[in-house]
């Protein structure tokens, strides 16, 4: 590629909206360019990169026997409702209708369809396993879309689903994916690991994340210092030492989880609102996700009366648990003797049901605790509650570290769960109907660019890693205008690099040297060619990789073979 003929747009400034490095540098490398919130286009420089990362995920899926499909990115309702998670997907669905009025969504995942598929496609045991890939476009309605493609609406995942005839043969895939996953991250070339995640509501000791370790992570990871110890802290996550997406989703409070009692102090720090706008906060967003404040004693009520919400019109009601749980169609018996409930919320159907219980002990001050609701998974294990550097691993073994990390893949045994609602089923060996184990497997294609730049950057821009980066090498010419013998000198290596399978950039524009030199760091190119009338004369090149601060000279007739 010519870099007359490449939209590189670049720009010097900071942009003043991007809050994480990645961002910035995507938006100053013109990789992306954002069009609305969560919505990115990628420019030709960044989609290269993304593409090369599309590839490594496509052939190690294909070396682990995985099939490629590709599913719409538009799915039925019917589907959704078949296995329950209409009602309880919650906001970040997209609901859409046709000109018939038939109801859509725009997939944030495909369990149903894929599940839907296999239902009608496979009969018999001797068609498993069976493991599906796809490298497609999701969306879901984030609360709060941000840092660029790290957390966007629309965003490119590979997502894979495997059946089985029983849970033995599950767990062999899923030991194979994370293999597969290890080789996905060794060979992007970034610093990785994998952990514990949550299994929600289905248990079992059967989902790892894998995240890239950086420091902008949203999510805290405990590991061991002396074994490979290491899990999620969003297993329980504790108040005292919230996650940044914990602070800036908090108001919806969908993924806070504890059964202990905090201050309102506590509470809005984590929240990062001002004390008096913590009840004020739950009940403006209550619109938006909570569907229900419940409050237990008179204490709390007389302290929420003083508080004197605007938001709080309707009079404060008494409500059995029975009643509440007819109406927003959660379970509280578990939350003891309820008293009193603020009537406030409105669209229950599209809301995630979220509990928020607080209370407030004699002297006025309130002690809040709040609990999941039945879209929330409860935690797995209670290990982490409360957990921090130097204490104990859970596996007996060291001390717990905390670091931050990027969620880019995450793997899950679903077993029975989607199979089971959609009656998915084939005839075992016995011709008897068993209903089929299923596995799923996502990376987040899109969000390890970013990730990526986390990870490697400079002062002056990106260090891509070599298999990802958006060109292998470039070429500068200085001044090639003005000389009779760079032109076509630099043309003839341009042409042999090209022919030897080599991707690479040749800069032939009437630039200043200094703005070259700037661009090329800024994109991130790893290899780098300074082509001058002065240095030919010698016979020779100027080599510089951009990870070196070291530049060195390199024989005209060798550049080739020192690249290959
Ligand atoms: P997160 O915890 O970051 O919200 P998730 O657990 O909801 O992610 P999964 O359902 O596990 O996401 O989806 C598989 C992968 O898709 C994630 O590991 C992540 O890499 C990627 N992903 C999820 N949400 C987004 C998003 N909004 N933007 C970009 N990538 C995403
Ligand atoms: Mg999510
Ligand atoms: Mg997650
Ligand atoms: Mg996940």
């Amino acid at each position: 590629m010519r870099t007359s003929r490449l939209l590189l747009a670049t720009v010097k400034e900071t942009p003043t909206d991007a809050e994480i490095i990645s961002h910035q540098l995507m938006l100053r490398a013109g990789m992306i360019r954002k069009l609305a919130a969560g919505l990115y286009t990628w420019l030709p420089l960044g989609l290269r990169v993304l593409r090369k990362v599309e590839h490594i995920v496509r052939e190690e899926m294909n070396r682990a026997g995985a099939q490629e499909v590709l599913m719409p990115a538009v799915q039925p309702a019917e589907l959704w409702q078949e296995s329950g998670r209409w009602e309880h997907y919650g906001p970040e669905l997209l609901r859409l209708s046709d000109r018939h009025q038939r109801e859509f969504c725009f997939g944030p995942t495909h369990e149903e369809i894929i599940t839907d598929l296999i239902r009608r496609e496979i009969r018999s045991y001797r068609q498993l396993p069976a493991n599906f890939y796809q490298i497609q476009t999701k969306f879901r309605d984030e609360i709060r879309p941000r840092f660029g493609i790290m957390r966007a609406r629309e965003f490119l995942m590979k997502d894979a689903y495997s059946f089985h005839i029983n849970a033995a043969s599950l767990q062999e895939t899923y030991d194979e994916m994370y293999e597969t996953y290890s080789r996905i991250f060794r060979r992007l070339g970034l610093k990785f690991r994998a952990v514990l995640a949550d299994t929600g509501s289905i248990g079992g000791n059967s989902s790892h994340e894998f995240h890239v370790l950086a420091d902008s992570g949203e999510d805290a990871i405990a590991y061991s210092d002396s074994s490979d110890y290491a899990a999620n802290v969003e297993l329980a996550p504790t108040l005292p030492n919230p996650s940044p997406r914990a602070k800036a989703q908090s108001p919806s409070l969908a993924i806070v989880n504890t059964p202990n009692q905090h201050t309102i102090e506590e509470v809005s720090q984590f929240l990062n609102v001002k004390p008096t706008q913590c009840l004020k906060t739950l009940v403006v967003e209550g619109t938006n996700g909570l569907v229900a404040l419940i409050v237990r004693g008179d204490h709390t009520l007389n302290a929420i009366k003083a508080a004197k919400l605007p938001d709080i019109q309707a009079p404060l009601q008494m409500a059995s648990p029975e009643k509440i749980k007819a109406e927003i169609g959660c379970d509280i018996g578990s939350l003891g003797p309820l008293g009193l409930r603020i009537p406030m919320v409105v669209d229950y159907a599209a809301a995630h049901v979220v509990d928020f219980v607080c209370g407030a002990n004699k002297n006025g001050q309130h002690l809040v605790g709040v609990n999941w609701g039945v879209d929330l998974p409860e935690p797995k294990t209670a290990d982490l509650r409360n957990i921090e550097v130097g204490d104990p691993s859970p596996d007996g073994k060291g001390m717990i570290q905390i670091a931050r990390g990027i969620e880019v893949g995450h793997i899950f045994q679903l077993g029975q769960k989607y199979s089971q609602a959609m009656q998915a089923t084939v005839l075992d060996e016995n011709s008897q109907s068993v209903i089929l184990q299923m596995g799923c497997y996502g990376i987040g294609v899109s969000r390890i660019v970013a990730a990526a730049i986390e990870q490697n950057h400079d002062d002056k821009g990106i260090l891509w890693p070599q298999n990802i980066a958006p060109f292998s090498v470039v070429l500068l010419p200085m001044n090639m205008h003005k000389s009779d013998r760079l032109p076509e000198v630099t043309t003839q290596l341009y042409e042999s690099l090209l022919a030897a399978g080599i991707d690479v950039l040749f800069d032939d524009r009437k630039e200043r040297p200094g703005v070259m030199f700037a661009d090329m760091e800024l994109i991130g190119i790893p290899h780098r060619i300074v082509l001058g009338d002065r240095s030919l004369d010698k016979g020779v090149v100027e080599y510089k990789h951009r990870r070196d601060s070291e530049t060195q000279e390199i024989p005209l007739s060798e550049v080739v073979a020192f690249l290959k």
